[in-house]
């Protein structure tokens, strides 16, 4: 019964791109459909991209248009794991091609009521798939003293941040800290992440991220 069920409304629901809604022609293996992955393809950035943001070297495998933002939409806001997984290994690949070593894995933390809220820790599960892919261990450095961030122009932003995150304890790490988030738009949030860490004691600070803007 259960079987004709879940027929019925596969029938009904065929497996369709999350991004433009198309029919997938394989869905077992594919995450977005052909036109979105051709897309998606054309935004890797080439080899050397790299943003300063305060005193880290920020890098990041596609840049932050079309289907990867709508993809990065569905894995933060709506929970598609798949999609996580995906960024996390362009990021591992990112790494490997620019040559980064690093020495343990951290984050850019959530709020906890943000975590509540929405039911996931994307910069986190970002973090962990990248451990696991290399092997380093993940740590929790910071952690996030306020939730909402105003809305405010760009040129505001690092003003408006400073004092969102404190470091967790002094924590000594020998060697190179990678610093993951999901995205980089204006550089405030890495920035300021990357000074709490040097200011705890990290002197050695490399921050990646899936998708930039350029
Ligand atoms: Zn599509």
């Amino acid at each position: 019964m259960l079987q004709i069920i879940q027929k019925s409304i596969a029938f009904l629901v065929p497996p369709v791109c999350p991004v433009c809604g198309e029919n997938l022609i394989d869905p077992s293996r594919e995450l977005v459909c052909r036109d979105c992955f051709q897309k998606v393809s054309l935004s890797f950035t080439d080899s050397g991209r790299v943003r300063v943001s305060g005193r880290i070297p920020v890098y990041f495998p596609l840049v932050y248009n079309g289907p990867v933002k709508h993809m990065m939409h569905l894995f933060k806001f709506e929970n598609f794991e798949s999609m996580g997984k995906f960024f996390a290994r362009a990021m591992m690949s990112k790494l490997e091609e620019e040559g980064i070593d690093f020495d343990i894995v951290t984050y850019v933390p959530s709020h906890p009521a943000r975590i509540r809220e929405k039911g996931s820790y994307p910069t986190k599960f970002l973090a962990m798939e990248i451990s696991r892919m290399s092997g380093r261990p993940v740590k929790g450095l910071l952690r996030a003293t306020r939730y909402k961030k105003s809305q405010i122009s760009a040129r505001d932003r690092r003003e408006n941040i400073r004092g969102f995150f404190e470091a967790i304890d002094e924590i000594e790490v020998e060697g190179t800290v990678l610093l993951v988030d999901d995205v980089i738009t204006t550089g405030s949030t890495m920035a300021e992440a990357g000074d709490v860490l040097y200011r705890a004691g990290h002197k050695k600070i490399v921050g990646i991220t899936a998708a930039g803007k350029v």
